[in-house]
């Protein structure tokens, strides 16, 4: 048989792993930082409603309208700040694509696609390494001439880079977009939505995939000024204008009107995370300060992979990252509800008397 079709310059092209997503639910789910709780009654009713009303037949609406108003009232920008998308995956697709023409800098332990999508599109990269408490040093991104791209809280470590921090970035690579992506923004970090009026290459980059419970909706938005908005559509209308389908757009414009439900549950989540920090480190784990609905730890009493594997033999799932030669020991706790963190911390507890 055939090796490959493929064109010869993505032949050995690294793909990006997706997180596991196991086909029964008998797992406690702890690797993929969904939210544990449902998305909200108003949300769900919404997607009913597309499906009842037989909305499916048509096109969805390539501009999506009524979801960028309801962004635009809620972000108080207007609807040509906003582009929204198919996940926020599909942003730094279109971004990477875009903007990517003079290189691209991002931290060397970050979002994983972020490699992928500058080799696919052929991007100059430069992983820029972090400091050994896993901080972002943001003097390295000054004058970087060239695209910047920093998620924040930074994920998988959970650490932040401050408002302050962001706009010396914008305003010292005044040619260049900078891509602040805020996938985990809303459980307690700060947006830097505000400083989209001030600096015209800024594009800040959410989704409902974790806060709002959606990451089976596949959406994302960015926000930005009107040229960096422009820009990202003129490549979306170029590749996919239906890039949102009609019944994730509707999920999404009915969850911006279930703000407090989701708040609360974000605010619970937070508890959790906080709570998970005292018994992880009551069990001798070193954690990572995060600012995100995940945790970054390692133990010196048990290998981080073992510890993986340990815990998905018993139906817990957690994400072992190795950035070998680094930073081999860490693994990434998604926060679940209070129950789901009892169950993970038992087998926690079962896999350190083992390896004792
Ligand atoms: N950015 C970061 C830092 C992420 O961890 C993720 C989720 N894996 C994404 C973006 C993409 O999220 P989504 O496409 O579900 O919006």
């Amino acid at each position: 048989m055939r090796k490959s079709f493929l064109n010869q310059k993505y032949r050995s092209l690294e793909e990006y792993t997706p997180g596991e997503q196991p086909k029964d639910t008998v797992y406690t789910k702890l690797n993929t930082n969904e939210s544990p709780y449902p998305a909200g009654p108003k949300t769900v009713q919404a997607v009913c409603n597309q499906l009842q009303a037989r909305r499916l037949r048509l096109y969805s609406d390539p501009d999506a309208v009524k979801l960028k108003d309801k962004l635009a009232e809620r972000y108080g920008v207007t609807r040509r700040n906003i582009f929204v998308s198919n996940g926020s995956d599909d942003i730094l697709n279109f971004a990477f694509l875009s903007f990517g023409e003079d290189g691209v800098l991002f931290p060397e332990i970050s979002y994983g696609f972020y490699e992928v999508f500058a080799e696919l599109h052929g991007v100059n990269y430069t992983k820029v390494p972090l400091r050994a408490d896993f901080t972002i040093d943001p003097e390295d991104y000054r004058n970087a001439g060239k695209l910047v791209v920093i998620a924040n809280p930074n994920a998988p470590t959970g650490r932040v880079i401050t408002l302050d921090d962001i706009r010396m970035i914008c305003e010292t690579n005044p040619e260049h977009v900078v891509l602040i992506d805020e996938a985990y923004v809303d459980f307690g970090a700060e947006s830097a939505v505000a400083l989209v009026q001030d600096y015209e290459n800024l594009i800040v980059c959410q989704t409902f995939s974790k806060s709002r419970s959606l990451a089976g909706a596949r959406l994302g938005y960015a926000i930005g000024s009107e040229t960096v908005i422009a820009d990202l559509e003129k490549i979306k209308y170029s590749t996919n204008p239906y890039n949102v389908n009609t019944v994730s757009a509707a999920a999404g414009t009915a969850a911006l009107d279930e703000v407090d439900y989701y708040r609360e549950n974000c605010r619970k989540i937070q508890e959790t995370r906080e709570e998970a920090v005292k018994v992880f480190e009551e069990l001798g784990f070193a954690v990572v300060p995060s600012l995100a609905n995940f945790l970054f730890v390692s133990s010196e009493r048990v290998d981080g992979k073992v510890l993986y594997e340990k815990l998905k033999e018993r139906k817990i799932l957690i994400r072992h990252f190795d950035y070998s030669p680094k930073v081999t020991n860490w693994n990434r706790v998604t926060i679940g509800t209070p129950e789901e963190m009892q169950v993970l911390f038992g087998g926690i507890r079962e896999i350190l008397a083992e390896e004792a």
